[in-house]
């Protein structure tokens, strides 16, 4: 064979076109438009009159337009699926979820006109699944929250859908360097102010993506800056933490919406965590409803457990008489809870006093006093 037949060799034979790619660009197009029309969150600067020497401040992912941080996760989980090829004209899109998750993705699926699927526990707030069914999404309700895995996979498998699987990918959909993920944001925001560098950031742990993402930028910046992350009831994230086994599992579900996981998620990355906390259920709403009074608007469960977590180590840097800046999250609002955590039924009929906590909290943030 002569070098020239390589190259004349069936030329009458035409190149393959992109013809799939047309859509993926016009889908790539409609979520930069999306993207160009939002604003970045706020950084809110609550001042607690009892902790002298501490600045506090909330990054305030409820005004997102779906309502959560998990906006843009499902951003990221829905560009990172388009860019593998795995999302196609009229793929259905398919996810297990606490709730927050699908509500975002519904919307992103709407924006691309694909069929959604969300699967989610039976407990998950009739809010969310009102919102994801209005953004045009179906809800598939399963009895444990671990049974969630499974069905998304079948579900998928059966449509020939694509499982966005926010469990896995939740850590390495986000770009770690930049591209304004939650951190570049947070670190760019804190720029003026008296303390730039946080002594600790805190934050609390569903798929553990955006702990990672946190604890990454921390490391690439080269930052003195620590993270805590807080664990809740009825999860096996602090357990793996301290024992360093990723196989402990259970069965039952968290109760603070978001958060807590029945097994050891892919995208939990214990390796960029400095320190774990557990918080208790209680404390974790009645940090929920002392929060929502002093910025006198309801925030979600899982923003009382950041909350909590971060009145311990306040309480910790002043005995140490420590100064400096505390970063967590208001991760959503607390309007998707009007019927279980901001019901006082409720809180009755699950057995938690939220009572001598509050009174903690207020006594702290008001004196600095632990004790009465
Ligand atoms: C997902 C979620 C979290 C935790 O964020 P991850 O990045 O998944 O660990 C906290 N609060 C709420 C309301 C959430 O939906």
């Amino acid at each position: 064979m002569s070098g020239d037949s390589l190259l004349t060799d069936d030329l009458d034979i035409a190149l393959p076109a992109c013809a799939e790619r047309a859509w993926a660009r016009r889908a790539i197009g409609l979520l930069q438009g999306d993207a160009r029309r939002s604003a970045d969150t706020h950084l809110i600067k609550p001042v607690f009159p009892g902790l002298t020497g501490l600045s506090v401040y909330l990054k305030d992912e409820s005004t997102h337009p779906t309502g959560s941080l998990k906006h843009r996760l499902a951003r990221s989980l829905v560009l990172y699926g388009i860019c593998n090829g795995h999302i196609r004209e009229g793929t259905t899109l398919v996810e297990a979820s606490s709730g927050s998750t699908a509500v975002s993705e519904a919307y992103f699926a709407r924006i691309l006109h694909l069929p959604f699927i969300a699967v989610m526990p039976r407990t998950t707030s009739r809010q969310k699944i009102e919102a994801i069914e209005r953004f045009g999404g179906q809800c598939h309700l399963v009895e444990r929250s671990g049974e969630v895995y499974e069905a998304a996979q079948r579900i998928a498998a059966e449509t020939g859908g694509h499982y966005l699987d926010q469990f896995t990918f939740a850590e390495r959909a986000t770009d770690w360097r930049g591209n304004n993920n939650i951190a570049e944001s947070i670190f760019a925001q804190m720029e003026n102010e008296e303390h730039p560098t946080p002594e600790w950031v805190v934050m609390s742990a569903g798929t553990g993506g955006t702990s990672a993402t946190i604890g990454r930028y921390i490391r690439y910046r080269n930052l003195p800056t620590r993270l805590c992350v807080v664990d809740v009831e009825n999860s096996v994230f602090y357990d793996s933490y301290v024992s360093g086994d990723r196989t402990v599992s259970r069965d039952d579900g968290s109760r603070i919406e978001g958060i807590g996981r029945p097994r050891v998620e892919p995208s939990f990355l214990p390796t960029v965590i400095d320190h774990m906390i557990r918080v208790p259920d209680a404390a974790s709403l009645a940090a929920m409803h002392v929060l929502s009074k002093r910025i006198f608007r309801q925030v979600g469960g899982s923003t009382g457990t950041n909350f909590f977590g971060l009145c311990r180590i306040a309480a910790q840097m002043m005995h140490e008489k420590r100064e400096g800046a505390l970063v967590t999250l208001i991760c959503d609002s607390g309007a998707r809870y009007a019927d279980t955590y901001y019901n006082p039924d409720w809180l009755k009929e699950n057995g938690l006093d939220i009572a001598p906590y509050v009174d903690q909290l207020e006594r702290f943030l008001d004196t600095g006093r632990l004790q009465a």
